[in-house]
């Protein structure tokens, strides 16, 4: 049988034919060289990789290598390949002539995806992802959404709790770091000193699971503590409890550790056992096999150069205290402190990215090229195929409305509605000039004034426009705005 190469996100047993199936696992610096990670991803992932080589002993020819053409070209008795997750890698392995089979680690195949989207005007994820329930049959009751309705979002967007600190739920167990991590530790430490290698935010204990084991013990935990508060608090933040309900079992997927449907139907088993109500259970599958899967697919769909749009021409580069995690420098209650969450555990749920972090850059005019290279880096499950929708055509709009149909910029209405932050915060997300004006709020104004021709053909957007031609302050909120420039709020 071929020898299988895995590639360092694809660690689980699904990416073998059998188990016995000799592997081919390398370990390359040039990849830290090149860019400069956070040190708790760049843990986590040769953590996950050397506890891989650990598992498989023999059956593993394990290379420590700069780079992966050292190793693989010409590789004795030739290799397989899985389909890798980015366009280099894709063109990599297609130069070293190794054999490629289809991708794995998604729900839906790609032949299944360009049937669903071929002749289609418009990529809607609602309408692929009831396609791919009944394609999987999740949820399913014969040829009927399970309780009779496809979307239970109305249910999934209550702000948080009144007046509570955290939702209540169970954390996950902290996971027990070993000798492994220990030799990871070291090697990053004495990459940092002698080799010039750099890292960004803080070193932590692994907050994230690196083998199937700990990735399975993750998703069970899920499933019975926190899956039934998932639904409802998906959208809210609350500063004391960064976890919310939320599964925190990104990384681990994008690692390859756990199939997504073996994850969703541990979801359904329990709505079908009773354990967790359909709300919850529902807004979590639309997570995987819609959301992430039509994130993947979109990634190969686009031309390659979708990663390089800027329709709104947004053109200033991050600023330092923003690339560097410097939550310190930063006042609004909000922003500060996702910053320290991306800083501290290079994680933060998805309306943090969504609504503080991508809001906040879209607002500012930041480049959306550059955003997509920092979330990629500053995120533990950050990977190349899961910026490209999610930053650039999401979160910064820089696609003019592929992705999503409007802009999802929102002022501090929105941050103070769905958490705590507003209360605790130097700024009032009801001013809009002066001292106490939320940079939210006047960033949301003065962001529409700057696309005004963009977007005032857009029919979602017509009753925020109508609004700004009525704000009396505008032309002081936008000097304000300019004078802020890129300052730390
Ligand atoms: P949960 O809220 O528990 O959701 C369950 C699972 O659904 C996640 O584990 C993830 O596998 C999947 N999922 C949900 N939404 C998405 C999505 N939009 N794209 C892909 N998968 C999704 N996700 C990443 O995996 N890596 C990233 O680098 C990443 N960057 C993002 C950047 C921005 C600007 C935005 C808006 C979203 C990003 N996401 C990313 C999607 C999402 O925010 C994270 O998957 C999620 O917050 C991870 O936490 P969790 O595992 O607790 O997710
Ligand atoms: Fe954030 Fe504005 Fe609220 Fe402060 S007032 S926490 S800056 S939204």
């Amino acid at each position: 049988m071929t020898r299988r190469w895995l590639f360092a996100d694809q660690l689980g047993p699904h990416f073998l034919d059998e188990p016995g199936q000799p592997v081919l696992l390398v370990e390359s610096k040039a990849v830290f060289r090149r860019r400069v990670f956070h040190r708790q991803k760049a843990h986590l992932v040769l953590s996950a990789l050397r506890h891989r080589a650990a598992e498989l002993g023999d059956q593993a020819d394990v290379v420590r290598a700069e780079t992966y053409t050292q190793v693989v070209g010409g590789y004795p008795g030739g290799l397989s390949v899985c389909h890798p997750t980015s366009r280099a890698a894709r063109a990599l392995v297609g130069r070293l002539g190794v054999e490629v089979l289809g991708p794995r680690g998604f729900a839906t195949s790609p032949e299944d995806f360009v049937a669903w989207a071929g002749g289609r005007r418009g990529l809607k994820m609602e309408d692929f992802y009831r396609d791919a329930r009944r394609r999987h049959g999740i949820l399913m009751d014969g040829a009927e959404p399970a309780g009779g309705t496809w979307n239970l979002d109305a249910d999934n967007r209550e702000p948080p709790p009144r007046g509570a600190g955290r939702l209540g739920v169970e954390d996950p167990p902290a996971i027990v770091e070993d000798a492994i991590d220990h030799g990871v530790r070291e090697d990053l430490d004495r990459w940092q000193r002698d080799d010039g290698i750099e890292f960004l935010g803080r070193d932590g204990p692994r907050l994230f699971p690196a083998t199937r084991r700990e990735a399975l013990a993750r998703l069970r935990h899920f499933v019975e503590h926190r899956l039934p508060s998932f639904g409802p608090y998906e959208d809210a933040m609350l500063a004391g409890d960064p976890l919310m309900a939320h599964s925190m079992l990104s990384a681990p997927i994008n690692l390859g550790l756990l199939d997504p449907l073996e994850v969703v139907e541990r979801a359904e088993d329990a709505y079908r056992s009773g354990a967790a109500p359909l709300n919850s259970v529902e807004g979590f599958v639309r997570q995987i096999i819609g959301w992430r899967d039509f994130i993947w697919h979109l990634y190969w769909y686009f031309e390659p150069d979708y990663r390089r749009s800027n329709e709104l021409g947004a053109r200033r580069h991050l600023p330092k205290w923003f690339a560097e995690l410097d939550a310190d420098a930063v006042q609004a209650r909000c922003l500060r402190d996702v910053l320290a969450g991306v800083r501290d555990r290079g994680w933060v749920h998805h309306i943090p990215r969504l609504m503080v972090l991508g809001n906040y850059a879209m607002q500012r005019g930041w480049h959306p090229g550059e955003l997509a290279d920092w979330f990629h880096r500053a995120f533990v499950d950050g990977y190349e195929w899961v910026m490209t929708a999610n930053v650039v055509g999401m979160s910064q709009y820089a696609d003019a409305g592929r992705m999503s149909t409007k802009p999802y910029a929102a002022g501090g209405a929105y941050i103070h509605r769905m958490s705590d932050y507003c209360g605790g915060c130097p700024y009032d997300p009801k001013v809009r000039v002066g001292a106490d004006a939320c940079p939210y709020t006047a960033g949301y104004w003065s962001f529409l004034k700057r696309n005004e021709a963009q977007l005032s053909g857009n029919h979602r957007m017509r009753q925020p426009m109508r609004g700004l031609g009525r704000l009396s302050d505008l032309d002081a909120l936008v000097e304000q705005e300019k004078a802020r420039g890129s300052r730390a709020p």
